[in-house]
């Protein structure tokens, strides 16, 4: 089976120097918040351009812990699209706020933020701005909007690092940024992390806090909403090795995804727009009417696929939502599909799949 992602491939060919660090850390007997996690956080706020990094548990804590970092709780609501896989609406409930979701633009599946002012209530105290599937969204319009507003902006860059927009890099924008490390992210550890990044040398000092139980020093509590959320001293350092890598990595993503629009042009397919440097290609994911019969006919084919995301945050089971009318989000959800992409994936396999959609395609016109 031809995969949507493949982590042997992609951990593997940095074994010796991963052995290395994790030898390291190993021998020096210091496995949480010690020297990897500073050094990881020093270099990632570099990469970035940002004042600081905060390194935490995983991408969902690293939202939860940036609203709390504002003050947002019970009686606020903050506002989200519904088509990125929940976890916004996740951190905004454990907060104890209320999501309220504002739709899409049909082209890249990325907050239409002309509906801002529609959506949003005196209750509005935030914006969760997502950069889905590896594509900045429009963030210096969501900033104009909550500037005007007096609200915050949190962008969710889990699966965006390393795009930027005008020379200035996704999670450079907004009050803060979360950032996730899970293994399958464009950078990611061997096992679970993630970040929170900022300019607001306050926010960062309250998320320093927040993340080991609310400590201002050992054993000294100075605020409520604390608990325990760190990044592990291995994992600090497999994301010091594979760092320096992301840029070329990013780069082989959008290879990618020009192979797939210039072999499947002219199929009837939406397809991701070109990626420049504002989109990181984390997923490929095309758009079409007969989703689950393309889908099936990959999978015959020995041809692996996926689809992110199959329900909108706001028709899941087991979350009580009030109806809302997002008539994009429904309309993605169903029609989405995602082909395989990492960086490994080579040319020639890229083809197989392009040939087995074409054969799809041609199918379906006779
Ligand atoms: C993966 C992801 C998260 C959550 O990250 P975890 O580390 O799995 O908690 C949040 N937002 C988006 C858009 C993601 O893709």
């Amino acid at each position: 089976m031809l995969p949507i992602n493949d982590l042997s491939r992609h951990n593997g060919p940095l074994d010796a120097e991963l052995r290395a660090a994790i030898d390291r850390v190993l021998r020096r007997g210091y496995y949480i918040l010690g020297p990897e996690n500073e050094a990881f956080e020093n270099e990632f706020a570099a990469y970035l351009g940002v004042a600081g990094t905060v390194a935490v548990g995983n991408g969902t804590d690293a939202l939860e812990l940036a609203l709390r970092a504002l003050e947002i709780g019970p009686g606020d609501q903050v506002v989200t699209v519904a088509n990125a896989g929940m976890y916004a609406s996740t951190a905004i409930r454990a907060v104890g706020a209320e999501p309220r979701y504002v739709d899409i633009e049909a082209r890249h599946m990325l907050i239409d933020a002309s509906q801002l002012e529609r959506v949003a209530t005196p209750q509005t105290k935030a914006v969760i701005v997502t950069h889905l599937y590896g594509r900045m969204a429009d963030v210096a319009a969501v900033l104009t909007f909550a500037r005007r507003r007096g609200i915050k902006v949190i962008e969710d860059c889990a699966q965006a690092h390393g795009a930027s927009r005008d020379g200035r890099r996704a999670g450079a924008w907004g009050d803060l940024a979360a950032f996730s490390f899970y293994p399958t992210k464009n950078l990611g550890a061997l096992g679970d992390g993630g970040a929170v990044v900022s300019n607001d040398a306050g926010l960062l000092a309250r998320l320093r806090s927040l993340r080991q139980y609310g400590w201002t020093s050992k054993y000294h509590v100075g605020m409520v909403g604390g608990r325990n959320s760190r990044l592990d001293e291995l994992q600090a350092a497999v994301l010091r090795v594979k760092l320096p890598y992301l840029d070329g990595w990013n780069e082989r993503r959008r290879q990618v995804v020009r192979q797939y629009r210039s072999g499947l042009a002219d199929l009837g397919w939406q397809l991701p727009a070109e990626p420049g440097d504002d989109d990181v290609a984390h997923l490929c994911v095309m758009r079409c009417a007969e989703r689950d019969a393309v889908r099936a006919a990959l999978g015959a084919a020995g041809i692996a696929s996926d689809i992110h995301y199959p329900v909108p945050d706001h028709r899941q089971a087991g979350v009580a939502t009030p109806p809302q009318a997002l008539p994009e989000t429904e309309q993605a959800a169903s029609t989405v599909l995602t082909l395989p992409c990492f960086p490994e994936l080579e040319a020639p396999e890229v083809a197989v799949v392009i040939a087995a959609l074409q054969q799809v395609a041609q199918r379906d016109q006779d």
